[in-house]
């Protein structure tokens, strides 16, 4: 089955998507994105996404091509054209075709380009990794100083990918001033006992839908939480670890730099976190 893809407001096959060379996000990493994740044909915390999305936007001064109704709307016929049962839907905007390369943002005559495609993963919830849980290493944050937007400039978390990927293991935690920051593509956590605690929101890292949603589900599940940081020593001594993204959810993780957390095995905080976040998110799904 061919990929229908979205461009510009036009559903076609992914072999006739077209944008052009001068394209901002191309040539500047001018764009911001959202990656939703579906779960049995449904949108999962889509409101979260949206709101995100047009904060991304409105602090580079871009304008939102959207209504969150129509955003939704969109979602659906690609979930609907491609069959996607469980994946996700990439969505792109950037800003847009000047005609040229210019360091100065074009004025409101040049329109976002928009780009939408999805990413079909059959089984997504069941990730047997959740079982093992990841293995990361650290690496020194040397991103740029606005995480909290939600850009399309990914050089350094690909190669922190690579780097881990280079070292035998799953992910890379960056390390900012002795402390953690956050994953390659998620946020971070350590438990100790019955306490959650993770990095407080600044513009040091992307503010998590699924951190909020989970921080959320752990309070009501009478869990503490504490959002300040931690060290890469802290975390190795604590009793679990986990990360979270909107395409992984709730993940364990079990090394750090070549120490087991805990009893080197996935921990009953968060199983039963993983667990609580994909029901109450597959109820909430739209
Ligand atoms: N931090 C970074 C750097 C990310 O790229 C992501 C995923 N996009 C996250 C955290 C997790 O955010 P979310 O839960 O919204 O997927």
């Amino acid at each position: 089955m061919t990929r229908i893809v979205h461009v510009n407001g036009a559903f076609v096959p992914e072999a006739e998507a077209v944008v052009s060379v001068f394209d901002r996000g191309f040539l500047m990493a001018d764009g911001v994105y959202e990656v939703t994740s579906v779960l049995g044909g449904k949108l999962i915390d889509f409101a979260g996404h949206c709101v995100r999305l047009a904060r991304s936007l409105s602090e580079l001064e871009m304008t939102n091509p959207h209504t969150d109704a129509e955003w939704l709307a969109l979602h659906h016929e690609l979930v609907a054209r491609n069959g996607i049962v469980d994946g996700m839907i990439y969505l792109q905007v950037t800003r847009g075709n000047p005609g040229d390369r210019d360091f100065a943002y074009p004025g409101p005559e040049v329109k976002p380009t928009v780009v939408m495609f999805t990413q079909s993963k059959p089984g997504l919830a069941e990730n047997p990794a959740a079982k093992t849980g990841w293995k990361v290493i650290s690496i020194p944050d040397i991103r740029w100083g606005r995480r909290d937007i939600k850009t399309v400039q990914l050089l350094y978390p690909s190669m922190a990918k690579m780097a881990a990927k280079k070292a035998g293991v799953d992910d890379s935690w960056f390390v900012e001033e002795g402390v953690v920051t956050e994953g390659t593509s998620n946020n971070a956590y350590i438990v100790k006992g019955n306490r959650i605690i993770t990095r407080q929101l600044s513009s040091d890292i992307l503010h998590g839908i699924t951190r909020s949603a989970v921080l959320r589900f752990a309070a009501e599940a009478q869990m503490e939480v504490e959002e300040r940081p931690f060290t890469i020593a802290e975390a190795q001594g604590a009793d679990e670890a986990f990360i979270t993204s909107a395409s992984a959810f709730v993940m364990p993780v079990v090394e750090i730099d070549g120490a087991s957390v805990g009893t080197g095995k996935p921990g009953s905080i968060v199983a039963r976190l993983r667990e609580i976040y994909l029901e109450e998110m597959r109820k909430a799904a739209v």
